[in-house]
C-alpha cells in the first residue's frame, strides 16, 4: 500500500517466506529493530489496521470532485532494464517545455475552477 520498496539479503527474503508460509511467527523471526524499521515504513502492519478500509478510502478520495490526482510520466525512456521488458526504453519520447507549460495552465485552471 505504501509503493515501498525495499532490496532483501538472502536472510530476510528467507525469514519473510517462512513468516508468509506460516510457518514462523514474525516475532521470533526478527528483532525489535527490524520489526520497527518494517513497521516504520509500511511492510508490516498492526493487525488492528485494516487495510481493505484505507484502500477503499484512497479509492473514493481518488474520484473526489475536490481532489485533482494526476499520474505524470514525464518521459518514456526508462533505465531499469528488467528482464521481461518489450518496450523501446532507450528512443522514449520526453515532456518538453511546451508540455510543461501546458500540463501547469491545466492544473492552474483546475484550481480556479
Ligand atoms: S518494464 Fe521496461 S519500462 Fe517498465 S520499468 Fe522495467 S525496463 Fe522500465
Amino acid at each position: 500500500m505504501t509503493g515501498n520498496i525495499i532490496e532483501l539479503d538472502e536472510q530476510y527474503y528467507s525469514k519473510l517466506s517462512a513468516i508468509i508460509k506460516s510457518e514462523a511467527s514474525i516475532e521470533k523471526m526478527f528483532k525489535d529493530e527490524d520489526l520497527e524499521f518494517l513497521t516504520r515504513r509500511g511492510f508490516i502492519v498492526k493487525s488492528e489496521v485494516n487495510e481493505l478500509d484505507i484502500l477503499k478510502i484512497w479509492w473514493k478520495k481518488g474520484f473526489s470532485q475536490n481532489v485533482l490526482t494526476l499520474t505524470l510520466e514525464p518521459t518514456l525512456r526508462c533505465n531499469f532494464a528488467c528482464t521481461y521488458c518489450f518496450e523501446d526504453t532507450t528512443n522514449g519520447t520526453t515532456m518538453g517545455d511546451k508540455e510543461i507549460q501546458k500540463l501547469l495552465r491545466f492544473i492552474k485552471k483546475y484550481m480556479t475552477e
